[in-house]
């Protein structure tokens, strides 16, 4: 289905704006008018990392006239294995600055404007309406849902990517023309079932595919070429090297977009809806929760611990914490490592930041362990509060 252009024509290019742009103008179906749209159009990038940076930079080649980037963070070495805006000597600067920084010199026509915030339920309806259109690379369910409700809410069209170690996915959600994220994924997972990027990891290049993918829509849909991927989820699989389009359609009981919404405005706590932690796990954790300071004195005291690293092995190799033994998540929940646990130890579980060992922490008291621990965030507290020394992640 062919929509219209989003966005009205400028009045016209410049001498330097045709050269630059001398690639797109010849080809027919941009031409001149395609060019002064992109010209016109306002675009905001939710997020400047992953999907953000390749989105970004394509955009601003393009000459997309306005773009606004909104990322709260700063710049981290391990972001730049896939976070190609940045370089080494911008880890430690806000991330939008950065972003903004490269956009100048790719295309100094753009005009960038910087939101140096996180986006939230106060901020996000009025910096979605100084756009267009909005492009999602966001990384976690919460700000996700937030962005889709906001988006839903003032009537614009956004165009959604997301990655995980080999796989992508992207749609263009607009809820005028087909269906909204609910309508896709009305709830979102529970917590703790699929990581996060940072506990998963990510193959750098996948941010390419999926952020091209989102850069290819949002010039469609600005000069309203081809047929965009409304009502299309495409999914990418970098391994087998598939690309599989599938239909998505309106669900008439979507929450938000449905005959009968009960989501008329934005949620309260969107935190609280994606929930960080399970509730069992929130109970197991009240009263049974020690800091990484109290574990070094346990050990330090020669108390007999038990210490299990409920983390993946590859994290393993990267880190561990001294007289820890490893058992991944996975074997305590479902049961089969259950006998690797002494009776008569203290037992400490901890995982990277503290979520995955709550899960495990739940299980194992379950199995009458009533006794065990977790460690509050988990080992990245501990290189932050007890050995600076070990690699972190
Ligand atoms: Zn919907």
């Amino acid at each position: 289905m062919a929509l219209p252009p989003l966005v009205e024509p400028a009045a016209e290019l410049s001498v330097d704006e045709i050269r630059r742009y001398s690639r797109h103008l010849i080809i027919p179906d941009v031409g001149m008018d395609g060019q002064k749209r992109l010209k016109n159009a306002k675009v905001l990038a939710v997020g400047a990392g992953g999907l953000g940076s390749p989105t970004l930079m394509y955009l601003a080649a393009a000459g997309v006239g306005t773009l606004g980037i909104i990322d709260f963070d700063t710049v981290d070495e391990s972001n730049l294995q896939r976070q190609i805006i940045h370089g080494v000597s911008d880890v430690g600067t806000p991330k939008a600055e950065s972003a903004a920084r490269s956009i100048a010199e790719i295309n100094p026509l753009v005009n960038v404007v910087i939101h140096n915030t996180a986006l939230d339920r106060d901020n996000v309806k009025e910096i979605f309406s100084q756009y267009d259109l909005i492009v999602d690379g966001t990384d976690n369910f919460a700000t996700r849902y937030m962005v889709n409700d906001a988006a839903v809410l003032l009537g614009k069209p956004y165009v959604w990517g997301s990655i995980y170690r080999f796989d992508g996915q992207a749609s263009v959600f607009w809820e005028e023309h087909g269906p909204c994220y609910r309508c896709l994924y009305p709830e979102p997972p529970p917590p703790g079932m699929v990581p996060s990027c940072a506990e998963g990891g990510v193959l750098g290049v996948l941010c390419a595919s999926i952020g091209s993918i989102q850069v290819n829509e949002a010039i469609k849909l600005i000069t309203g070429i081809g047929e965009p991927l409304v009502g299309g989820l495409m999914v990418y699989d970098a391994l087998e090297m598939s690309y599989r389009k599938i239909k998505v359609r309106k669900d008439p009981n979507c929450a938000l977009c449905g005959e009968n919404p009960t989501v008329t405005d934005l949620l309260e706590d969107y935190e609280d809806f994606c929930g960080a932690v399970s509730d069992e796990a929130q109970e197991a954790v009240t009263g049974s929760t020690i800091t990484a300071r109290e574990l070094k004195e346990w050990q330090d005291s020669g108390k007999d611990v038990f210490l299990v690293d409920v983390r993946e092995p590859a994290e393993w190799e990267i880190n561990r914490i001294p007289g820890a033994v490893l058992i991944p998540k996975g074997e305590i929940l479902s049961g089969e490592a259950l006998a690797k646990f002494p009776q008569d130890r203290q037992i400490v579980l901890h995982c990277k930041s503290g979520v995955r060992s709550a899960e495990a922490l739940a299980a194992i008291k379950a199995a009458g362990f009533k006794d065990a621990v977790h460690v509050q965030g988990g080992i990245v507290s501990w290189v932050n509060t007890v050995d600076p020394s070990l690699p972190s992640y």
